[in-house]
């Protein structure tokens, strides 16, 4: 029987180097609370990303919500519906109201155009998405938030490693949250963080973190939560931070055999790599468009898993179409969005995916299209 290929599988450094990692944490016995792998991948993040700041969390959602909570903000927030449902989940989790916006048809991510319009005297924050790895329009968004004095806080959860214009992704916007679920570019198994430039917000964000208490004092002035990040988690991190350049070039070398194979056949949409960007290669979706070809995405999603393939649908349903957006009245005008949930598959990607295992994944496409 052929082996089952996922769309996705974490990259993990040599067990031997992650055992040499713990081993002093069975002599210390420090497991959590701000331990010295914490504080030690707090500040090889901050190094790496060429920012003042960065907090960690046991994951990116929670890096998000209280990202946005630590803003203290009320209103609307205008986002993309065509993320994971965790981007929709912080604003509403922080009663705030996602007013959704469109995606450009060339990259998914915000519409600048439409979010102009989108503004109200209500818009307190923009949480645009870096989808797939491609990056916003970070430079008009800026322009936009500055005119009307809105935060912006990105979702980077696919955007680790990133450049634009040989910046980091993470020196853009007030607040960008990156994740370490194990299927993303750095993993910490599960884990996330925060970077942002303005270290008075650390504080609140170390007490939202752990249950409302200023650490290391008996001080407790916040309502916070336990959503820190173990030192064990962080040993995952350190370990997977030495190896990350070496698991984007692997993945890069997946994408290109990808492009090679599918460019060119009418009906298939590939994501293309943008200007100025140097790439993480997180993500490969393809768009199915059948008006060209007669065959759709569901058709293809059948055809793969017939041969043990097995692709997501990311992202299908719309955000905007989640039942509790819907009852609480939230409408959204987003054709491009709609359009592109109905076609897209990611397919596998992942830094140890074998190239012969893409060669095989198109062959299977492909002869859909003869
Ligand atoms: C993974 C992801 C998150 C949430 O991150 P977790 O670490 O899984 O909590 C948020 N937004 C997007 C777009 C994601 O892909």
């Amino acid at each position: 029987m052929k082996k089952n290929i996922y769309v996705v599988k974490p990259s993990l450094p040599p067990l031997e180097e992650f055992v040499r990692e713990i081993e002093d944490m069975w002599e210390t016995g420090i497991m959590t609370h701000q331990g010295p792998k914490h504080n030690k991948l707090q500040a090889e993040l901050e190094k790496f990303m060429e920012m003042p700041n960065v907090t960690l969390f046991a994951n990116g959602h929670l890096a998000l919500e209280l990202g946005l909570e630590s803003q203290k903000m009320t209103g609307e927030v205008i986002t993309t519906p065509f993320t994971f449902g965790s981007t929709t989940q912080a604003i509403l989790r922080n009663k705030l109201k996602p007013v959704f916006c469109d995606i450009r048809e060339d990259d998914y991510t915000i519409d600048c155009d439409m979010l102009e319009n989108l503004i109200t005297e209500k818009t307190c924050a923009i949480v645009p998405v870096h989808v797939y790895g491609n990056i916003c329009d970070v430079e008009r968004i800026q322009k936009i938030a500055e005119r009307f004095k809105l935060k912006v806080i990105y979702d980077a959860a696919h955007a680790f490693g990133e450049l634009y214009k040989g910046k980091h992704i993470a020196q853009f916007g007030d607040m960008s949250m990156f994740s370490f679920h194990a299927t993303k570019v750095l993993n910490t198994v599960e884990g996330g963080c925060l970077a942002y430039k303005d270290g008075s917000k650390t504080q609140y964000l170390e007490g939202l973190r752990q249950f409302g208490q200023i650490v290391h004092t008996d001080s407790v002035p916040y309502i916070g939560t336990n959503a820190k990040m173990t030192d064990m988690h962080a040993a995952m991190g350190l370990c997977n931070l030495r190896h990350v350049q070496e698991y984007v070039q692997k993945r890069k070398m997946v994408v290109e055999r990808y492009i090679r194979h599918l460019s060119g056949i009418d009906g298939i949409k590939l994501n293309r790599i943008q200007k100025d960007v140097v790439s993480n290669y997180a993500y490969f979706p393809v768009v199915f468009e059948e008006k060209n070809s007669g065959i759709t995405r569901d058709m293809v999603m059948k055809r793969l898993e017939e041969h043990h393939i097995f692709v997501r649908k990311y992202f299908y349903p719309l955000c905007s179409d989640f039942e509790c957006c819907k009852e609480i009245g939230i409408q959204a005008d987003v054709p491009v969005a709609a359009y592109m949930s109905e076609r897209v598959l990611t397919l596998p990607c992942y830094s140890e995916l074998e190239l012969e295992d893409v060669d095989y994944i198109c062959d299977v496409i492909k002869r859909m299209y003869v």
